[in-house]
């Protein structure tokens, strides 16, 4: 029997192809991130778009073009400050199989 071939989240990362759209397909209130202590956005978004500021510390930078489109942010912010629309076009993610 063949080996099981076991990838990391961060293996099947890298086998998924963008295509970068020049504007960014989602949108936060900075006003509603500044009164979210908890800021959960960093933790359930598999693909690592939002950051702390190192700037300004209670807003978070929006990495669009790591999306994967799993649609999570629009329940997962508690304050619904997360305007999230698919990106234009061809554009967005690719996913790749086998
Ligand atoms: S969870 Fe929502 S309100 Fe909180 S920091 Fe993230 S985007 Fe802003
Ligand atoms: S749709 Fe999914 S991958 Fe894209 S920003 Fe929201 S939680 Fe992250």
């Amino acid at each position: 029997m063949g080996k099981i071939l076991e990838l990391t989240v961060e293996d099947k990362l890298y086998t998924t192809k963008y295509e970068t759209d020049s504007r960014s397909h989602i949108k936060v209130n900075g006003d509603l991130c500044r009164t979210c202590s908890s800021k959960p956005c960093l933790r359930f978004c598999s693909g690592d778009v939002y950051k702390i500021n190192p700037s300004e510390p209670d807003q978070v930078t929006v990495n669009y073009e790591n999306c994967l489109e799993c649609g999570t942010c629009r329940h997962g912010c508690p304050f619904n400050a997360i305007d999230w629309q698919y990106p234009d076009g061809a554009m967005g993610v690719k996913y790749r199989y086998g």
